[in-house]
């Protein structure tokens, strides 16, 4: 596709840095963890939401129309992770003509993030950018608005220059007016999108934005859906393709947050992951051309069946990993020193930011090498580095 900008992308790796890297976020994960146990939640923004986006009773404002459990995956592996090959792509340089896939995993707190649990993330963590202490929007902690945010760019509050997609269930309702997506800024620069989403109100997008996401497949068996995603990264060149893995929320919502239905759906959505990656990996051209990005709408509290209350940790704070040809390895606090790690804590959008899932939109466009969505905030300059 055009570009506006050539990338100077320097290939630097090392394996050493890869396996540092794997324990610094597990030690880092480990230790968020522990603090989270002790300490009362952050206070979050109270000044950025507005009184009719407030937090409302579980009941009213989660995602009641979840698809049920997804079947489990085929994605087993005898020997769970990514290994050699994959890191030998990573170490490549950066692609000439780059491709973006973005995988979403709804209900994925950073808590369930483990070399066990999650074999095929930490592997992606360890050779990839990453930080397992990003952070959601601060209006809302699930998944339209979320979702709404990593495509456009935004926060949630319409009336400070947000999305305004404020309501989680299948509805007639779109985006603020003028609010422009990621799949515009590619539609406007000759490029082309594909959405594969396991929860039915994603169809709101190709209303918000019509003819510019080229092919949007909703479908809550998760495994087909997977399926679907790979075949078409295989066979269609799109720019970007968006995936959304809906199992983990779904357990979550009926057994619990942390229960072993939830870990089970973590740890087959990691399998459906590895599905994707290890399809990339194994062909020639796709392991020279696609970045994988890796983050989540939100968590869940253990023990709970909702994720709504905004100002808990457990709920805010997520998993976000770069990984592909001329990603270079490494914590992404430590080489963003203009995003700040926000601890326990959700600040608020006015200074220094954490790595949010709202920096995805303006992500791809960097690694595609276009102009940022017009009229975005998070990461409107392009200036998360992940190479
Ligand atoms: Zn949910």
């Amino acid at each position: 596709m055009p570009r506006t900008a050539p990338p100077t992308r320097p290939s630097a790796t090392a394996a050493t840095f890869a396996l540092v890297a794997l324990v610094v976020a597990v030690a880092v994960g480990g230790l968020w963890w522990v603090q989270n146990k002790d300490q009362p939640s952050g206070s979050g923004d109270s000044s950025t939401a507005a009184a009719d986006e407030g937090d409302r009773p579980a009941t009213g404002d989660d995602d009641r129309d979840d698809p049920a459990d997804g079947g489990r995956g085929d994605g087993s592996d005898a020997d769970p992770g990514l290994g050699e090959t994959a890191e030998e792509i990573a170490a490549q340089d950066f692609p000439e003509d780059p491709r973006v896939l973005v995988i979403s995993i709804d209900g994925l707190g950073s808590a369930w993030v483990s070399k066990s649990s999650t074999p095929t993330l930490a592997d992606l963590l360890a050779q990839g950018a990453g930080t397992l202490n990003a952070r959601t929007e601060v209006e809302k902690t699930v998944t339209l608005p979320n979702h709404t945010g990593m495509v456009t760019g935004l926060r949630v509050s319409a009336r400070n220059g947000g999305h305004g997609v404020t309501w989680n269930e299948t509805s007639e309702r779109t985006v603020a007016p003028g609010t422009e997506s990621v799949f515009s800024a590619i539609d406007d620069a000759g490029g082309s999108s594909a959405v594969f989403a396991g929860k039915e109100k994603f169809e709101m997008w190709g209303r918000a934005w019509p003819g510019t996401i080229d092919q949007l497949e909703i479908d809550d068996d998760q495994p087909a859906l997977v399926t679907e995603a790979v075949s078409d990264l295989l066979k269609d060149d799109h720019d970007l393709v968006f995936l959304h893995l809906a199992g983990p929320d779904s357990a979550g919502h009926h057994s619990g947050w942390g229960s072993r239905a939830y870990l089970d759906a973590v740890t087959e959505a990691d399998a459906d992951v590895d599905r994707v990656v290890s399809a990339i990996v194994a062909d020639p051209d796709l392991a020279e051309e696609v970045v994988v990005i890796v983050t989540a709408d939100h968590g869940g509290v253990p023990g709970s069946t909702h994720h709504s209350q905004r100002t808990q940790p457990e709920n805010y704070t997520i998993p976000f990993v770069v990984w592909g040809p001329g990603i270079t390895p490494g914590d992404l606090y430590a080489r963003n020193p203009d995003y700040r790690d926000p601890g326990t804590r959700q600040p608020g959008y006015a200074g220094p930011q954490p790595v949010r899932n709202g920096d995805v939109a303006n992500l791809v466009t960097d690694l595609l090498g276009i102009d940022p969505v017009p009229g975005s905030r998070l990461n409107a300059d392009q200036d998360l580095d992940v190479d």
